[in-house]
């Protein structure tokens, strides 16, 4: 079972909150926000078990009645609220009926806990009604609004929650966290970099997603001249599946490439192919700093209906530009 402690590298408040929902002093809302993968939804769970958990001891103990009720998703007391079955947002509706939860007495005795795991998603009517209830808060309720996006939410909202910040690891740690979850240590270190330090998101990485890096790197950084540019383009033009990824993978690979020239850690054994380590020492800072903007361009192109051949193909011009201008 997860810890507190295995995310105090995420917020600055895992102490606090281990100690206040142990204790019962936790206050009736919390607002948690950060980016994808970094162990919000995990924390929400763990100080509910905190608050909840009957055993000896240090809480949770994950092996009472109630903390298992947690684990499994089935205890009584516990409403994770969200949008209805094909739809995108959660309406006024669904947030009456996750309310009137509140007002029925606790089927365990104890504290009853309402988890949005995407707060964004409440239209701003279901936000309106959530406030209500925030400004007279139940006794013995708590709320757990987590987001990736704070900004969609009700300054009024945000106002009635304390708001406890996660953030990704750095690469080094989000590595070590890997590899105590079973990661080998070669895959955590390429994950780890390409989940820019969100564990969450570095799990779901698979096999497919790391050959696609190497490959992609590999043919990218072997365009030396503008001759060498439409094979690689016609490689990749009609994979839609491939299409989605290649943009991504590349920003991810241009980010690695302007950390080494930087002087920071350097590219061996991140899963990039020898020609992109070979870039990364051979070019200077410039060539990265001109790949990196192409990049940003070719996405915007892309969001403007650009086809993906030719905001591809703009990328690679300007690397086979960048190689022009220095020996290789
Ligand atoms: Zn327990």
């Amino acid at each position: 079972m997860l810890a507190f402690e295995d995310f105090r590298g995420q917020s600055a408040h895992i102490g606090q909150l281990k100690h206040d929902f142990s204790a019962h002093t936790f206050v009736h809302a919390y607002l948690i926000s950060g980016p994808r993968g970094t162990g919000k939804k995990s924390v929400a769970r763990l100080c509910t078990m905190a608050a909840l958990c009957r055993g000896e001891g240090e809480k949770p103990c994950g092996q009472c009645g109630p903390c298992r009720r947690v684990l499994s998703d089935t205890h009584p007391d516990v409403h994770t609220i969200v949008q209805e079955k094909g739809k995108q947002t959660i309406g006024v509706g669904v947030l009456r009926d996750a309310l009137a939860e509140v007002g029925v007495k606790s089927f365990e005795g104890t504290t009853k806990a309402l988890i949005f795991p995407e707060a964004e998603r409440m239209t701003p009517a279901a936000q309106n009604c959530l406030l209500k209830t925030l400004e007279e808060p139940p006794q013995d309720t708590v709320f757990f609004l987590i987001t990736d996006q704070p900004g969609a939410l009700l300054p009024t909202i945000v106002s009635r929650c304390r708001v406890i910040r996660f953030h990704p690891l750095s690469a080094e740690e989000a590595e070590r966290r890997l590899i105590a979850l079973g990661e080998t240590p070669q895959a955590a270190r390429r994950k780890a970099r390409m989940a820019e330090g969100c564990v969450g998101q570095a799990l779901e990485i698979d096999e497919e997603r790391l050959q696609l890096l190497e490959e992609l790197t590999g043919d990218v950084f072997s365009v030396h001249c503008p001759g060498d540019v439409l094979p690689v383009v016609n490689k990749y033009k009609d994979d839609k599946e491939r299409q989605r990824q290649v943009m991504d993978l590349l920003e991810c690979a241009v980010r690695d490439v302007l950390v080494a020239q930087a002087g920071g850690q350097t590219l061996e054994g991140s899963g990039y192919a020898p020609q992109a380590e070979r870039y990364a020492k051979a070019a200077p800072l410039s060539g990265g700093l001109a790949l990196s903007a192409q990049i940003t361009k070719a996405r915007m192109m892309m969001a403007s209906n650009v086809a993906f051949a030719s905001a591809f193909e703009s990328v690679l011009m300007t690397i086979s530009e960048e190689y022009a201008k220095w020996p290789w």
